[in-house]
C-alpha cells in the first residue's frame, strides 16, 4: 500500500462504522434492552439475545417501534417489558459508542501529513444525534467542518452534499478523496461527485463489480494512514 499521488488536499471522512464502532453499540444496545425486557417476565421464555439483536435490526436497523412485535413472536408479549425495553434503548442511545482504536491517530496524522491539508465529515443521519455523537466523542476540533444530511437538506449518495464538502474545503474533486465503510452511500455519492473513494471494509466483504469498484479498499484506519499519512 502506498501513499495516494497527487496527496489530497481535502479528506473526507464518514462517520459511523468508519470513525466509530455503531455497529458493535447498537448490537450491545439491543441485547441489554432485550434482556432487560425479558427480566421482568414473570417466567422468563429461554430466547437467545444475540437471535433477538440480529432480528430487530433485520426488521428495522434504528428506532425501537418492532420491540412489541419481535418480542411477542419469541413468546414474550408483555406490554410492560416491551416498554422497559424501548425506554432503555432510546435513553442510552450512546451507549457503549467508542471511536475504533486507531482513530485520533489517524486523524491526527493524515491532518498534518500535507500542509494546509483539510479534512471534513460527512455524515447521514438526524441534525442532533449526529453532532450529540460527534461532541460525545470529542472529535470536533479535529475537523475542518462537520455535514449532516438531515441538516443540509440531502444525503448521500446525493453529490450536492459532496459538492458542499468541496466549497467548504476548498477543493477540486481531482485531489479530494472519501473514506467510508458503505459502498452505498459513501463510495457511491464519492463516485458521483468525482472524487476519489477509500473503502473501509473491516469485514471482507467480496469487492463489487468493477466497474463500481472503490480505487482503494483497506481493512482498518491503520491502512488508511499509509494511503495519506
Ligand atoms: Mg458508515
Amino acid at each position: 500500500m502506498t501513499l495516494i499521488d497527487p496527496r489530497p488536499s481535502l479528506v473526507l471522512f464518514d462517520l459511523d462504522d468508519t470513525l466509530c464502532d455503531y455497529a458493535s453499540a447498537r448490537w450491545l444496545r439491543l441485547r441489554i434492552a432485550f434482556d432487560r425486557a425479558l427480566g421482568l417476565l414473570p417466567d422468563r421464555p429461554d430466547v437467545d439475545l444475540d437471535r433477538l439483536a440480529r432480528e430487530s435490526i433485520e426488521i428495522h436497523p434504528h428506532g425501537v417501534d418492532h420491540f412489541d412485535e419481535l418480542l411477542a413472536r419469541h413468546g414474550a408479549s408483555h406490554a410492560e417489558s416491551a416498554a422497559a425495553a424501548k425506554e432503555w434503548y432510546r435513553t442510552n442511545r450512546f451507549y457503549g459508542l467508542r471511536l475504533f482504536d486507531d482513530a485520533l491517530e489517524t486523524l491526527r496524522t493524515v491532518r498534518d501529513a500535507v500542509p494546509n491539508r483539510r479534512i471534513g465529515i460527512i455524515t447521514n443521519g438526524p441534525t442532533e444525534t449526529q453532532h450529540a455523537k460527534i461532541d460525545l466523542l470529542a472529535i470536533r476540533p479535529l475537523f475542518d467542518f462537520i455535514l449532516v444530511s438531515e441538516e443540509f437538506g440531502c444525503a448521500k449518495p446525493d453529490a450536492r452534499i459532496f459538492e458542499e464538502a468541496l466549497r467548504l474545503g476548498d477543493a477540486d474533486p481531482a485531489t479530494s478523496v472519501f473514506i467510508g465503510d458503505s459502498l452505498e452511500f459513501d463510495m457511491a455519492g464519492a463516485r458521483n461527485a468525482g472524487m476519489r473513494g477509500v473503502w473501509v471494509n473491516r469485514h471482507h466483504h467480496p469487492r463489487p463489480e468493477t466497474s463500481h469498484a472503490p480505487e482503494h479498499v483497506v481493512a482498518d484506519l491503520a491502512q488508511v494512514r499509509k494511503l495519506l499519512g
